[in-house]
């Protein structure tokens, strides 16, 4: 059910940021620095002057130009931060006079990173993606790697090129496979693509030589937003083996702007596929821990794939699992990829390389045939679960992509 809220632009079907949401993002105006806001309908709440006024019911957590000193207090403390800012904005409030005057309406702001992203991991945990790619790098036999069933398989990626929706990405440079030359090319990127993927944000850490269950780690994940995980497959295809993805996914990840928290996407909360093999102890969880959020891909403002979060094989709580099973320490600001989202159709599929089948099959893009990414291509990632009455949504994943630099 909707929650009705006293901000009538909250209290729209089909808006993003309905009450039920209140997702956290980081905003500045001409008048206010970068600080914590969050988004209720067509307004944020600019929660760092209201937890000065003490309305919150926290101290000195929202004074950052991040949610990571929030998300460092645990659950109890996210809940209770919640519960009091549905219960100022809730249509019965008494404080609406306080509040009101703190609320900014979002075309007057600027949206920047919500969080200080400590290090990024991506992992690999649609099966669909995994038997697309392999299949064309590999062959149909080799498809799925043999440890597939067993890991949420991941590399760990690089955290300074996180970037918020919105920024430019520059097209990467880098070597590419010798054809029939002696030597490997090197320059410009020409298979330049996308990855439609979730990012899981950890809010509590864990120790070095701590590993932590299913359920603890379900608890420590403090919220999602969705991910783009640029990638250039010529300069993949050509270094990947053996030590995985390098070059080809360090020059930028995208993520949407607001950070929506495990408990308001709890209503939403599924089952992961069906096992095809038996999970070991350490990975089996006694809760649903993907969620059913429906998500698309526009190629300058053109639809060109829709498919679900729940294609995902492993969870989040899984991957973060897994992650520290080994004793490896997670930090607050972590940022763990879901890998690429792709449903069983090529319509529903979550890259270019897939949704081209490696270049061969173009898109129809309004008439025009197109493959991989062109300079001024703007990719744009939605994604929304779908209440009674109401939607929770992320706000869109969007960049634009600029000619390669001139290299020295
Ligand atoms: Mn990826």
């Amino acid at each position: 059910m909707l929650k009705r809220s006293w901000t009538e632009s909250a209290n729209d079907a089909a808006g993003e940021f309905p009450l039920n949401n209140l997702p956290y993002g980081v905003f500045s105006t001409e008048s206010l620095s970068p600080r914590c806001g969050v988004a209720i309908g067509e307004m944020i709440l600019d929660v760092a002057r209201l937890e000065k006024d003490g309305l919150t019911g926290t101290e000195d957590l929202l004074q950052n130009a991040s949610w990571n000193k929030l998300m460092a207090a645990g659950p109890s403390v996210w809940s209770g931060l919640r519960q009091r800012l549905t219960d100022l904005l809730a249509e019965a409030a008494s404080d609406r006079d306080v509040v009101e005057p703190l609320l900014v309406p979002m075309t007057d702001a600027t949206l920047h990173m919500p969080l200080e992203v400590a290090e990024y991991t991506d992992f690999y945990a649609g099966k669909q993606h995994a038997q697309n790619v392999g299949t064309m790098f590999r062959g149909p036999e080799n498809a799925l790697p043999p440890n597939w069933l067993h890991i949420p398989i991941g590399y760990n990626g690089r955290a300074s090129t996180v970037v918020v929706s919105g920024t430019d990405i520059r097209r990467p440079v880098g070597q590419t496979k010798a054809k029939d030359a002696e030597m490997p090319g090197f320059g410009p990127c020409k298979r330049l693509d996308i990855e439609l993927e979730m990012g899981a944000i950890v809010g509590t850490p864990s120790t070095m030589g701590d590993p932590v269950t299913t359920t603890r780690a379900q608890e420590m994940i403090f919220g999602y937003v969705l991910l783009n995980d640029w990638s250039a497959r010529d300069l993949q295809a050509w270094e990947y083996q053996p030590l995985g993805p390098f070059q080809a996914k360090a020059f930028a990840t995208s993520i949407s702007p607001w950070i929506v928290t495990r408990q308001a996407l709890a209503p939403f909360a599924v089952d992961t596929p069906e096992r095809e093999k038996e999970l070991l102890p350490y990975l089996k969880a006694d809760f649903p821990g993907n969620y059913d959020v429906t998500l698309s891909v526009e190629m300058n403002g053109h639809r060109i794939s829709r498919t679900n979060m729940r294609e995902l094989y492993y969870s989040a709580a899984q991957q973060l699992t897994h992650h520290a099973s080994s004793g490896c320490a997670m930090r607050t600001g972590d940022l763990l990829g879901s890998g690429t989202i792709s449903g069983p159709d090529p319509s529903s599929y979550g890259s270019l390389l897939e949704m081209t089948w490696g270049g061969e099959n173009p898109l129809d893009l309004a008439g025009e045939p197109r493959t991989f990414i062109e300079d001024g291509d703007t990719l744009t990632l939605k994604g929304h679960a779908q209440g009674d009455g109401y939607r929770i949504g992320f706000g869109a994943c969007t960049g634009t992509i600029l000619p390669a630099p001139n290299f020295p």
